[in-house]
């Protein structure tokens, strides 16, 4: 879907990275550190959405969401920091259209852009779940919701960019080093360890009959076993 993008966001390797996830999904991005750029850039004309770190150098991100609102109502995502509850309702109560807490998935990031844009665009192209397994599996990426032999799954934000992660290229194998960083977005100290147990609690929520449906290839990483329906 085709879409111009502002990222707003004073840290450089957040910045960069958001950049080359949207524009990877075919989006046109502009960025700034700046908030009193930014909505200098608002104020031009031609934003369809705006990526929104709150904590800007200059001006309170407050004063950005106004002016991406003021501006004919260019829809808003809010990038906050971890337990900063405050903050996300602060942002929801001044119109910010979605939230996302950091660490974030930046694949998971772009699917909000992506659904936003398409809820604006009155969805009419909104692609239906994607089905695995005959059905045993569904993921609507869109909705956030992915479904085991008709039961809903309550997932954690990192199954989910594990279990989406996997879903992409059913049958490939990601490596730890590979999930971490596409889950996460970067690395963290020790993280690959700590990446089993998430696979772990994630496959305790995918365990019924018959067989696994993410398993394990030794000393290499894992991969998502069930097939991509047509
Ligand atoms: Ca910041």
């Amino acid at each position: 879907m085709a879409g111009t993008v502002l990222v707003v966001e004073d840290d450089r390797e957040i910045r960069e990275l958001l950049r080359r996830y949207l524009e990877r999904a075919g989006l046109t991005v502009h960025t700034t550190h700046s908030g009193a750029e930014a909505v200098r850039l608002l104020d031009e004309g031609g934003i369809d959405l705006v990526v929104l770190d709150l904590g800007l150098p200059d001006i309170d991100g407050l004063d950005v969401l106004a002016a991406a609102r003021g501006t004919g109502g260019v829809p808003t995502i809010v990038l906050t920091a971890r337990n900063a509850v405050e903050d996300r309702i602060r942002g929801l109560r001044h119109g910010a259209d979605d939230y996302v807490t950091k660490p974030f998935s930046p694949t998971e990031l772009v699917l909000r852009v992506q659904a936003v844009l398409h809820r604006l665009r009155g969805g009419a192209t909104e692609p239906g779940p994607a089905s695995y397994g005959h059905g045993r599996l569904r993921i609507d990426e869109a909705r956030h919701e992915a479904w085991l032999a008709g039961r809903l799954l309550e997932l954690t934000p990192t199954e989910w960019g594990l279990l989406t992660t996997m879903a992409a290229a059913p049958g490939r194998v990601f490596s730890r080093y590979e999930l971490v960083n596409r889950v996460r977005g970067y690395e963290f100290a020790g993280y690959e360890r700590t990446i089993d147990s998430h696979v772990k609690n994630l496959r305790r929520k995918l365990a019924t009959d018959p067989g696994e449906v993410i398993a394990t290839v030794l000393g290499v990483g894992y991969r998502l076993v069930l097939g991509r329906d047509r």
